[in-house]
């Protein structure tokens, strides 16, 4: 497969240069020059396999000709073996046209999990190949931090440097991050905002010198290996449910739009998606935009569901360039006027187009609690306030006569605040989670200054061995 820009001035790369450039030259995104497209009988024939072995179905087409189908396989074994359910997905009945896909087994109890084990493992098998060494930085509110922590730690080829605000994430998600004890992961407290920690991450990517010294990479929420890893489960939940006989609606917590940007790559590919329900908090850009094609930008607003306080959907660009026939002219100018007035109305037939396939719906933080308790009260089970959302959606607002999936995107127990006001008590930690409280912390807090941390990090990778030159 051959990757292009979605503003159409940046080269073509193959997946391997692709993964590791990031962003394209041209400010745009990395996205398949085709979507391969899954007959309705291989569809059937997928229905017998595996998590693993559809992953490595769905992926294959994207990752060829870098990887082979005999090198994917026990990738993909190896990044969902620490998954604590069998299925790694499972699918659970909440009523008799809706579902809900867990997808909070994996290592850190959020879905994040899913793309990270399958992206660390990713970069390992490459770099091992070409006997090289990367470096990563990344910044943290929480989930992501903690996710790639768990993934990338122990490998040889990756350094990771996390930075978190300090005093501004739950102590579980501070927890996860620090107690892991690996000589590749650094885990970097900034006193400020994560907004703080992102600039700091930014300029050190835009330094030239510092990018080409450390051998820099990314595996933010734009890297295209953590979408096509999460298009999987997708497919895994609709054959669960009678695809490709059977047409469906997804609702998906979102934030960045990775998620729901699998979602459709999916339906891209084969998969009978009727629509995809973007399920916001009061952060409701996206809610506007589905809805009346407003997507414009508003103060972003601390809510009980802190994965999604996001204005602008980074991902939303990729969708933006299928929504105009990949007409990468276009894309360009929506973008420029979106950057310089912070709206972006599109043109009737393009909006028009856009609202078949897709739905917005928002609940506010009171909205999210209420719904929480109900659900408790009703059921006995706690779920968490991205999910609840979703949940409330597909109930909601799914196509009649059709099942709807609701994506579960984490465990309850990692939001207490929002379970305390839902319930009057925070959740039960997992076991494992409990058996981080306690144990030693391994982070150093640096200045809120780009050039310490940058050189904190060249001193760092001397000596862990992972600087191109010493110089
Ligand atoms: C990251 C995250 C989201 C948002 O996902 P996007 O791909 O950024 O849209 C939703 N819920 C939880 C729990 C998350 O961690």
């Amino acid at each position: 497969m051959e990757y292009i820009s979605t503003r159409g001035r940046a080269p073509a790369l193959s997946f391997k240069d692709m993964l590791f450039e990031g962003l394209a030259t041209d400010g745009g995104l990395y996205t398949p020059a085709t979507w391969p497209r899954i007959s309705p009988e291989t569809l059937r024939a997928w229905r017998r396999l595996s998590y693993q072995e559809l992953a490595a179905e769905v992926m294959l087409p994207f990752v060829d000709p870098d990887i082979h189908r005999d090198d994917l396989v026990p990738l993909l074994d190896r990044a969902y073996a620490g998954f604590r359910s069998d299925s790694v997905a499972p699918l659970c009945k909440i009523d008799d046209d809706v579902h809900l896909l867990e997808l909070f087994h994996g290592p850190t109890y959020a879905f994040k999990d899913f793309a990270m084990q399958l992206l660390a493992q990713v970069f390992e098998f490459l770099l091992v190949r070409e006997s090289r060494t990367v470096t990563v930085i990344g910044a943290t509110s929480g989930d992501t931090g903690a996710a790639a922590i768990e993934a990338f730690r122990d490998l040889q080829c990756v350094n990771l440097f996390i930075l978190f605000p300090l005093g501004r994430i739950s102590e579980v998600q501070r927890r996860q991050m620090t107690m892991v004890q690996a000589s590749n992961i650094h885990v970097i407290g900034i006193p400020g905002t994560f907004d703080d920690c992102q600039r700091i991450v930014k300029e050190a990517y835009g330094d030239e010198g510092f990018r080409e010294a450390v051998s820099l990479t990314s595996v933010n929420s734009i890297n295209w290996a953590r979408i096509m890893a999460q298009a999987v489960y997708y497919f895994w939940a609709g054959l669960r449910l009678g695809a490709p006989d059977q047409s469906l609606d997804f609702a998906i917590p979102t934030g960045n739009f990775g998620n729901a940007f699998a979602g459709h790559v999916a339906r891209q590919m084969g998969l009978p998606i009727n629509r995809l329900l973007i399920s916001s908090n009061r952060n409701d850009i996206l809610t506007r935009f589905f809805r009346n094609n407003d997507m414009s930008v508003r103060e972003v607003a601390t809510s009980l569901s802190p994965s999604m306080d996001i204005q602008v959907s980074s991902n939303f660009e990729r969708l933006l360039f299928e929504l105009c026939d990949r007409d990468a002219t276009q894309v360009q100018t929506f973008m420029a006027g979106f950057h310089a007035t912070g709206a972006m109305p599109l043109p009737a037939e393009v909006f028009e187009r856009t609202r078949a396939g897709f739905d917005g719906f928002s609940l506010d933080d009171e909205a999210i609690v209420d719904a929480m308790r109900d659900w408790q009260q009703k059921t006995g089970t706690l779920i968490d306030p991205h999910t609840v959302i979703a949940m409330e959606h597909a109930r909601l607002k799914r196509t009649a006569g059709h099942p709807a999936v609701a994506l579960s995107t984490a465990h309850p127990a990692k939001f207490p605040e929002a379970v305390s006001r839902a319930t009057g008590n925070p959740a039960p930690l997992p076991q494992s989670l409990a058996q981080l409280m306690g144990r030693p912390e391994n982070a150093v807090s640096l200045p809120n200054n780009t050039h310490e941390v940058r050189q904190w990090i060249r001193e760092r990778l001397a000596s862990v061995g992972g600087m191109r030159d010493h110089g």
